[in-house]
């Protein structure tokens, strides 16, 4: 975890959005200041319930243990049950420098960085990445105008007869963006267009302006219903396949953005992601995006995941 240079702060951050590696040391010297943290996030103070005494009471630390003690009875309770670091014998201290990576990039960061930068072996870091990416879905509501817009990932290269070349296998994904706002990206692998219609209808709402491209997919936008209800969507096109891709505020260039955002990082870095997994970088990518305006700090939003998503 030596200095990083390669994660370059932008000094346009604002100073109450900043959060430095050297600040992620000072706060993080070690793994009890790490679980310190998370028993802090769950239970402030340490004080929660106490199962024996039937009553909330303050808990203190156990040595040398992930526990913390009622300071009545001495029943113990643990910060990690429930959370993805319930089991891991990987040190907490990784585990939040992965998350102060994730947090600090645009583009992504592969598991072959922590696997350089720590003791852990590549498995295990990627391990980690989809743990803490399994973290970051979330489900919101998108208000018009909005763009939607569709495109294509990975698959694999055929050569077919006479050198040929065609990729098979890939996935669609659709993404829905308020233009400077929130944006959602889910893959859409059923064939047909039915399933990018109800994308919309459960992501955009009603009563928006949706800009699309000339796709026919996006015929059906202005009479989209759901539950029977009309959405009232006001539908715009660019027509690009005419060369045109902005007229007024026509346009789908916010969602075109995303794309060569998520291309670069996952082509970049993840070289390859299997269908299977998409989703779960798209969760990523997005995650980020719905927060930028959050400098730095996006770390400590991928941290309060940890606790926020515990299961009692
Ligand atoms: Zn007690």
């Amino acid at each position: 975890m030596a200095g990083r240079k390669d994660i370059i702060v932008k000094q346009s951050i604002p100073q109450h959005l900043r959060y430095s590696f050297e600040d992620f040391l000072r706060q993080f010297p070690d793994n009890d200041a790490c679980l310190e943290h998370i028993k802090e996030q769950r239970w402030p103070n340490g004080i929660t319930y106490c199962e024996k005494c039937k009553a909330d009471k303050k808990h203190h630390r156990v040595t040398d243990r992930t526990a913390y003690a009622c300071e009545t009875c001495g029943w113990h309770i643990y910060p990690l049950a429930g959370t993805i670091l319930e089991k891991t014998t990987t040190s907490l201290r990784t585990w939040f420098y992965a998350m102060y990576l994730m947090g600090s990039t645009r583009c992504g960061i592969s598991a072959k960085q922590i696997q350089r930068e720590t003791s852990v072996t590549y498995k295990t870091a990627w391990r980690m990445f989809k743990q803490i990416r399994s973290l970051l879905a979330e489900e919101i509501q998108l208000e018009g105008p909005a763009e939607m817009d569709e495109t294509y990932f990975g698959g694999r290269l055929h050569v077919g007869k006479g050198g040929r070349k065609r990729l098979a296998n890939k996935t669609r994904i659709a993404g829905m963006v308020e233009r400077k706002g929130k944006i959602v990206a889910k893959t859409a692998t059923e064939t047909g267009n039915n399933q990018l219609m109800s994308l919309a209808t459960e992501y955009i709402l009603p009563d928006s302006t949706v800009y699309t491209d000339e796709y026919a997919a996006y015929d059906k936008l202005s009479k989209a219903t759901k539950d029977g209800k009309p959405m009232g969507y006001q539908h715009r096109r660019i027509h690009h396949a005419s060369k045109i891709y902005v007229m007024g505020d026509i346009h789908t260039n916010t969602v075109e953005g995303f794309w060569s955002l998520l291309k670069r990082g996952i082509g970049g870095v993840y070289h390859a992601v299997s269908q299977k997994y998409l989703q779960t970088y798209l969760d990523e990518y997005t995650f980020r995006y719905n927060r930028r305006d959050q400098g730095n700090l996006i770390f400590k939003s991928i941290l309060e995941q940890v606790s926020q998503r515990a299961v009692d």
